[in-house]
């Protein structure tokens, strides 16, 4: 039986990976700094240990007697969060550094690490209707500052660790990923969980109004997680030596998801725009044609679909009997 490392575990995707990867029949160490009673899902046929992973001593401790790395460990949230916190994104460095350090001392045979479409150039997402970006449209540089430099950084050092030292390492970029057990309140929430929790909280308080930040004609793609989870797996188990994109090509504004949580919760809203609220750029999609061409397949669960799953988890949380016992708070660090 494999043994296999999954850092940031407590969080969103590595804790739906850690039990993915259970099911499989694998043995899985599961790592976070957070401790046991803030972990979004904890598996209790898992080791599960809190260390802090910007340090050395520890990431050892966290690969010792395992076979294979997946490194989803990051100090990070939606754009509210990494606007803000550019400093506290970029140390996030320590984390990847050390466990590929540790990875290549004691023998890690296959090593992953999460990239983001935070790395490409912002000058190729000025227009609304972005056709897609490519993997080439990483280069020349202007990735995301702060956040977008340390993914793009860390995706290097994992191709140097590679050509230099032979550990064979795996890099997706994610694009934007939603689902159930992810942070909806607090600040580091993303668009989907955020405008979910608006507009059920607009149907509690009777308020009938949702502030959107910018003017909601920015657009995205968004991910749902069972894709995530499954692209994660066929990317780390595959020849592909490349950073490739992992995110769904549906691209919607803001505005366009906003209509699709009004349909879902069965109510409309006054939309106010918050012009000076943080935004990001302006259109990001996801090119697939490598993926397609590597795995045969890209991710396609459908936005409606993941919406309503996600809607029904975080209404479900945000009653009295989820607040009561205590559920809440976790997803609002
Ligand atoms: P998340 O914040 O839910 O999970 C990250 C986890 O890392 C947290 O539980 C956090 O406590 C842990 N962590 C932070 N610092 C640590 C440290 N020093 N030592 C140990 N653990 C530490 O985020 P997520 O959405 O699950 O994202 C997982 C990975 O995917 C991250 O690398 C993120 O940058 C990347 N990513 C996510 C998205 C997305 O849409 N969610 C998009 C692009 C990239």
């Amino acid at each position: 039986m494999k043994k296999i490392i999954v850092a940031g575990a407590g969080g969103f995707i590595a804790g739906h990976l850690v039990k993915e990867l259970i099911k499989k029949g694998n043995s899985v160490r599961a790592v976070d700094i957070k401790p046991l009673n803030e972990w979004y899902q904890v598996s209790e046929d898992a080791e599960n240990l809190v260390l802090d992973l910007r340090l050395r001593d520890n990431c050892y401790i966290a690969v010792k007697g395992c076979n294979e790395v997946f490194n989803l460990a990051a100090d990070m949230g939606g754009m509210g969060f990494i606007e803000n916190n550019k400093a506290a994104c970029m140390i996030s460095i320590l984390i990847n550094t050390h466990l590929l350090i540790a990875s290549r001392d004691c023998g890690i045979e296959r090593y992953f690490y999460a990239s983001s479409a935070c790395v490409y150039n912002g000058e190729k997402q000025t227009d609304p209707n972005n056709p897609g970006l490519k993997e080439s449209d990483a280069y020349p540089a202007l990735a995301e500052d702060g956040y977008g430099w340390e993914k793009l950084f860390s995706e290097r050092m994992c191709r140097h660790f590679s050509e230099d030292f032979g550990l064979t390492t795996r890099v997706a970029r994610f694009h934007n990923v939603y689902g159930p057990y992810g942070t909806f309140a607090g600040g580091r929430e993303k668009a989907p969980a955020a405008i979910c929790r608006k507009v059920i909280e607009a149907g509690i308080t009777g308020k009938k109004e949702i502030v959107i930040w910018g003017d909601g004609h920015q657009t995205r793609s968004f991910m749902y997680i069972d894709d995530c989870i499954k692209g994660i797996q066929d990317i780390m188990y595959s020849t592909i030596n490349e950073p490739i994109n992992l995110g769904s090509s549906e691209i919607v504004s803001i505005n366009q998801l906003v209509d699709i949580v009004e349909d879902i919760a069965g109510y409309k809203l006054e939309r106010k725009y918050d012009l000076n609220a943080p935004k990001g750029v302006r259109g990001r999609n996801s090119e697939n044609t490598l993926i397609k061409r590597y795995l045969g397949w890209e991710p396609s669960i459908l936005l409606r679909k993941g919406m309503k799953k996600t809607y029904d988890w975080i209404k479900e949380q945000m009653t009295d009997e989820g607040s009561k016992k205590g559920k809440m708070d976790r997803f609002n660090k």
